[in-house]
């Protein structure tokens, strides 16, 4: 690929949300609006300019909008009123001209004097007592919305509109609209906002699309077209890389798919330890489609079925019968193995499609997993009624998100009684002999875990959420990512109470956050006692690959040192001098 020696190459940090490593052109897309990042001042004489960029950018606008309108079928007319209106706001007066004026004022560029327009137009709206006119702050941000994209070269896309093969560029991605990718449209993605544990970055994951999330900038830097390199390993992003990056990021890519496929040829074998113990390694799934490839990648069973992803990208609730079908097509595939299905986890950072969003202060402290099922009875009625007929084609389990509190247990087994009751008076074919677990994911769980393992057949362990819920780290925010670190010695101690208590109850510990999927972790995983670990499907041959390089009592010998440290930074010392050339020598690309 040929590089014009006049472009200047840029190279921009960020989260790796996703390894793999792709090579492709930009294709900006603005899903949650625009931020302007790009605000600059402008010379006297760059005014006009500056003013004729704008104009045409509303002119761009406006035809846009009229397309629309004539493609708008006639039951929508109601749609296209409220777009005709938005068509004369985008020449108001206040909006158009007060930005021209302000450019003019102030010698500030376009996104900048528009975004100040509409920040105290929204301010003056929102203080407004009538309905209708608070209402009007929406038309406003919505008509300058499509300004700037224009103004920056975005075009509101639909990710599933996609024809090329590109790399996508967002201020950010919904965990909804990445579950709506298409592979064989888009290479992988980068987003300005996004954070390490985030449900974007773990769907990105499940699907194998490379990922850099948190870079802050890059929907300012980057332009349609232009040619990106995406290290999802490093979290690098190179933008209009020079002929020797490009031949560097070549071999680099070439490498990590030997390495990916060299570790991949053992899938299939146990994850023995070298003293003959072995571990059941599962795979976590959002979509029924993605069980294909835990079992491709040698996986033992599903460890966790997130099932949100049935009810996000649409506007009603899926049916008794629709969901009993989706857990059937899961449990059909994998046979006589385990299928964890886990109840509805919606809200925090997965809100629902329209009408079924809950507006919260804070989401991740808010209405979200087991709290809403418990406030919808009918909703959790509808899928334990599907999960119980579809436990009859094989070996379920029943999961429990967020579990803060005894009374969540009771009253679920409370409702799942009586879901079992309603189907057998009913007639209908179900199985409601099944074991029945929580996630511990939040510190109140960890501290009750004594009470609660009479109540349950297994714990499952959700390092994202602990991880969360007790560093108060919000798992989706970059500023935070740097610090959202399973290696803190209050994480370990957590985990090993749960486990002790695990041991002494009888109660099986499994894992499923994202912990689980690091090889890193595994020689202290192994060590704390966890039975069985759960991880994206792509994660799981370097897993089984790591236990198979272990001897249990080593890693107990090491687990007790590392319970003795009191720092992260001492806790990875330890783990470098520990298991540090084993990782490079095995793992030094993939991970
Ligand atoms: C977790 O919190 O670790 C977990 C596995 O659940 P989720 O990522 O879906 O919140
Ligand atoms: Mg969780």
């Amino acid at each position: 690929m040929a590089v014009k020696s006049d472009i200047q190459e840029i190279r921009i940090s960020g989260i790796s949300a996703s390894p793999g490593i792709c090579i492709g052109k930009a294709c900006l897309v603005d899903t949650h609006g625009v931020e302007v990042l790009n605000t600059y001042y402008i010379l006297d004489s760059d005014l006009k300019k500056e003013k004729n960029r704008f104009k045409a950018a509303v002119k761009k606008a406006k035809n846009d909008l009229r397309d629309i309108i004539k493609d708008t079928p006639k039951e929508l007319r109601q749609q296209s009123s409220i777009l005709e209106s938005h068509v004369v706001l985008l020449e108001d007066k206040l909006l158009y001209d007060k930005t021209l004026e302000t450019m003019e004022a102030e010698l500030i560029n376009a996104e900048w004097a528009l975004k100040r327009v509409v920040t105290d137009l929204k301010a003056v709206f929102n203080e407004m007592e009538d309905e209708y006119f608070r209402e009007r702050a929406n038309d406003i941000v919505q008509v300058s919305e499509r300004i700037w994209n224009k103004l920056i070269g975005a075009a509101p896309v639909d990710i599933s509109e996609i024809r090329k093969r590109v790399i996508l560029v967002a201020n950010d991605l919904s965990p909804a609209d990445t579950s709506q990718i298409q592979l064989e449209k888009v290479m992988g993605f980068i987003t300005d906002r996004g954070g390490k544990a985030s449900h974007t970055s773990i769907i990105a994951r499940s699907l194998e699309i490379p990922a850099v999330q948190g870079l802050n900038r890059a929907t300012s830097v980057i332009k349609n077209d232009d040619l990106i390199v995406l290290d999802g390993v490093a979290g690098l992003v190179i933008i209009n890389p020079t002929e020797e990056t490009l031949i560097e990021f070549e071999v680099r890519k070439e490498l990590y798919e030997v390495q990916k496929a060299q570790i991949g040829r053992q899938s299939h074998l146990d994850a023995t330890t070298t003293d003959g113990i072995t571990f059941s390694v599962m795979g976590n799934i959002e979509l029924p489609e993605e069980v294909v490839s835990v079992l491709g990648y040698g996986g033992d069973g599903i460890g966790l079925y997130r099932t949100e992803f049935q009810y996000l990208s649409r506007p009603d609730f899926p049916t008794e019968n629709e969901l009993y079908e989706k857990y059937k097509d899961v449990i059909d595939v994998m046979g006589d193995r385990p299928v964890t299905i886990r109840t509805l986890d919606v809200n925090g950072d997965k809100a629902m499609g329209n009408g079924k969003a809950v507006a919260e202060e804070n989401p991740a402290l808010g209405l979200r997993a087991i709290r809403y099922c418990l406030q919808k009875p009918d909703v959790f009625m509808t899928q334990l009624r599907a999960i119980l007929r579809a436990a009859a084609h094989g070996k379920v389990r029943l999961l429990i998100p967020m579990i803060s509190g005894m009374e969540e247990i009771t009253k679920t087994k409370a409702m799942l009684q009586a879901a079992a009751a309603e189907l057998k008076k009913e007639k209908k074919v179900y199985n409601s002999d099944i074991e029945i677990g929580i996630m511990i994911e939040v510190p109140s769980a960890v501290m009750l875990a004594d009470s609660m393992a009479p109540e349950v057949d297994f714990f499952s362990i959700g390092t994202n959420d602990l991880i969360q819920y007790s560093l108060a780290i919000d798992r989706g925010n970059r500023e935070v990512a740097h610090m959202f670190n399973p290696l803190h010695p209050a994480i370990i101690k957590m985990v090993k109470h749960v486990a002790d208590v695990s041991q002494k109850t009888g109660t099986k510990l499994y894992m499923c956050g994202e912990m689980a999927a690091d090889p890193a972790n595994i020689p202290l995983l192994l060590g704390l006692g966890i039975d069985e670990l759960s991880m994206n499907s792509q994660a799981i041959p370097a897993v089984k690959s790591m236990i198979r390089l272990l001897d249990t009592k080593a890693t107990r010998k090491f687990t007790k040192k590392v319970l003795a440290l009191n720092t992260s930074d001492e806790i990875l010392d330890l783990c470098q001098e520990s298991y540090g050339d084993l990782l490079e020598e095995h793992f030094s690309v993939v991970r």
